[in-house]
């Protein structure tokens, strides 16, 4: 190392030191703020215009040092998250707290995701008390140290999004008198891990436990390896380390290598982009918490035989606005095709609707246990979720264009299209939201050209104030000399950048076979113009569990673009959203003319959201704003733009191309309209979201 490097380094260590004092600085500062609002009940934790005044502050300051105010950005909403979520701890835990140096028991060895989690929970619970983790071989080794009172308590997973519920946990809850305190969530991220120096061509073995295998099975495929199940993760990082063959790797926490002094050898290695693992902490008694924050009741329940037992034990919740976020069968071993349900519940088994709830419920079961309600800390995933909007709103949300009267018959083939009351469907992709009061700003590029271009990309139109990325890897161009896009590897590069910058991405897929593998990469899969009657791709795409952003074909008609529609959701796949692009008319001054008129069409026809692309409608940069704005006022529930960190370069549709300045613009000018109808952007303040998981998705 020059000399030169060595002084940078050094500086560098210093400046981190710094900023870990800072950070404890600040910690202790939301602390006395957290001990005020204790004894002020009025107060409330979410300080939102506070949070976004703050993160104001923040950009401005980055800008004016010459930092990404994305990067600046970032940061701070993990200091928020922190912080908030440590006062919320601080409400949250009793006066007479746990006893001190706590013991948790859990399934697994050091450096397993379970114990990682305990770490993370109890730094929230209970910070600077001495922790205890105790590892057991099985769940029910975990429960039988809480029994047996060698522990305080046992923290077991019951849920993780690819794998599914853990059954033999829910059968211990049901099992024994203990209660649920709390629940954690763990991202689960696998490395792969091998011996210091190791390098990836050389490995022939990867151990791990097995359903980690699973989920990282194409990237073993693609490796030609050996797979070996073991205990659990970490253990297969410990056989590794012992045994020193530098043939083998591990699939395991970055966090257990590193303990282990192991190299990752490769990271992002899942099939899947989120692998989350829901952890409960189970106790001996419920522990009071504060009533500000908001709160999840698990319960189990059997019914009894009268007919529709079930369906009434859920209209009592449903009646009284209690959301469900959970509902699990599990057969009753003693009682062939008797079941017992497990249910999560929003709210608390001890007060308001879900206490009266809980009632109503009982005289209809022949078993009703509360099995806890503790702070809810964990986001709830979400679907096509339809919303009523109230008339009113819609009212105003159209005022620019009423609503037209129906311009052709009802078509009875429509079954899942057609809209039939004021109901409207919410399509989520992350925390982006299309069909409610928000406007979702995409932008990205019409090719994917190179990793550095889309990275460019992604940093503009998240600097911007876009909600999605977009960006073509499978191009279907007119002509076959055209660049015809990076197929699979430029959704990968999607995907790498849609991580990299916490954004969704949106890519096109042209033909069935590529939706599979386009699917698992792509949050979002866009059907374009010149196939939206390619019904084979229509079809498979109803079988995915990704949303499908469906563009109207050039010369398609309306009812063309409905019935394109319900292929897809006829096959079961209900997350789709219109796009209106622009048709062919006489018009020789603008590529296509954007049919303005289809928006509050559609609106009227279907409840699905309906948005807007003005730059394949234009054809030329200058048209794209104002045309961007005519369907906003008409009632879009977004746009789709292309852009480019550098047009000049661009590979394709560089004619039609926005710079980042453009983007300004368009937010600017969108905003009075939005304002105007009670909407907002898409993406207003820092951070929405109040789990402190990752925003986007799988979800
Ligand atoms: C695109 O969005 O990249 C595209 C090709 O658009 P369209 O299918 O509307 O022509
Ligand atoms: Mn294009």
């Amino acid at each position: 190392m020059t000399p030169k490097l060595r002084s940078i380094r050094t500086e560098i260590d210093k400046i981190d030191e710094e900023l870990v004092r800072l950070l404890a600085a600040r910690v202790d500062a939301i602390r006395a703020i957290g001990a005020c609002k204790k004894d002020d009940k009025d107060a409330a934790i979410l300080d939102a215009p506070r949070e976004r005044a703050v993160a104001e502050a923040w950009a401005k300051e980055a800008e004016a040092r010459g930092v990404s105010s994305y990067f600046v950005g970032r940061v701070l909403r993990e200091i928020l998250n922190w912080s908030r979520r440590d006062q919320e701890a601080a409400l949250g835990r009793a006066a007479e707290a746990a006893p001190k140096r706590l013991r948790i028991a859990f399934q697994g060895t050091s450096g397993s995701y379970s114990e990682l989690t305990i770490r993370k929970l109890f730094q929230i619970r209970c910070p600077g008390e001495e922790v205890t983790r105790l590892g057991r071989h099985t769940f029910k080794d975990a429960m039988a140290a809480l029994l047996e009172g060698d522990a305080d308590y046992a923290l077991l997973p019951v849920e993780n999004t690819i794998a599914g519920t853990i059954n033999e946990v829910y059968s211990l809850l049901a099992e024994h008198p203990v209660t649920v305190v709390d629940e954690e969530a763990w991202e689960v991220e696998h490395v792969l891990a091998g011996l210091p120096g190791a390098s990836l061509e050389q490995i022939r073995t990867v151990r791990s436990q097995a359903v980690a295998l699973q989920q990282c099975h194409r990237f073993l495929n693609d490796l030609g390896c050996v797979a070996e199940a073991a205990a659990d993760t970490a253990a297969a990082a410990h056989e590794l380390k012992a045994e020193g063959d530098p043939t083998v790797a591990a699939l395991c926490s970055e966090e257990a290598a590193r303990d282990l002094g192991l190299d990752v050898l490769k990271r992002g290695i899942s099939d899947q982009q989120v692998n989350l693992t829901r952890f409960i902490l189970i106790g001996h008694k419920p522990e009071p918490f504060d009533d500000r924050l908001p709160a999840r009741t698990s319960i189990l329940l059997s019914v009894n035989h009268r007919h529709g037992a079930l369906a009434r034990c859920m209209q009592e919740l449903a009646d009284r606005g209690c959301n469900l976020s959970k509902l699990e069968s599990r057969p009753l071993p003693e009682a062939p095709w008797e079941y017992l349900f497990y249910m999560d519940i929003e709210g608390r088994a001890d007060q308001g609707p879900l206490s009266e709830a809980l009632e109503a419920m009982r005289p209809l079961t022949n078993r009703l246990q509360i099995l806890g309600t503790y702070p809810r800390r964990v986001g709830v995933a979400n679907d096509a979720v339809p919303v009523t909007t109230p008339r009113k709103a819609e009212e105003e949300m159209v005022h620019a264009a009423p609503p037209a009267a129906p311009v052709c018959k009802p078509n009875p083939n429509l079954k899942n299209v057609a809209r039939k009351d004021e109901t409207r469907t919410v399509v989520r992709v992350g925390p982006v939201e299309f069909g409610s009061s928000r406007f979702v700003l995409i932008a990205g590029p019409c090719a994917v050209e190179s990793r550095q271009q889309i990275f460019d990309a992604a940093s503009m139109v998240k600097d911007r104030g876009a909600a999605m990325l977009r960006g073509g890897a499978f191009k279907p161009r007119t002509s076959p000399y055209s660049f015809q896009g990076l197929g699979h590897e430029g959704v990968e590069i999607m995907q790498e950048a849609g991580r990299a910058y916490e954004i969704p991405i949106v890519t096109e897929v042209v033909r069935p076979e590529d939706v599979d593998e386009v699917a698992a990469r792509a949050d979002m899969l866009q059907v374009g113009a010149r196939n939206m009657q390619n019904f084979g791709l229509l079809s498979k795409l109803g079988t995915v569990q990704r949303p499908v952003l469906l563009k109207r074909g050039m010369s398609a008609t309306i009812e063309e673009l409905l019935l394109a529609a319900e292929y897809i959701m006829a096959g079961g796949n209900r997350r789709v959203v219109l796009c209106e692009r622009g048709i062919r008319t006489f018009e020789t001054s603008t590529r296509n003319t954007l049919d303005v008129s289809a928006i509050p069409v559609l609106k009227d026809r279907t409840h699905l959201p309906i948005i807007a692309d003005p730059s394949h409608a234009a054809g030329r940069k200058d048209l794209v704003i104002p045309l961007a704005l005519a369907a906003a006022a008409a009632g879009a529930d977004g746009v789709i733009v292309e852009c480019h960190p550098r047009p000049e370069e661009a590979l394709c549709d560089k004619e039609q191309a926005l710079v980042g300045d453009d983007l300004d613009r368009l937010v600017q000018r969108l905003r009075p309209i939005l304002e105007s109808q009670q909407r907002h952007m898409n993406v207003e303040g820092p951070n929405e979201s109040d789990d402190g998981g990752p925003c986007f998705n799988g979800f």
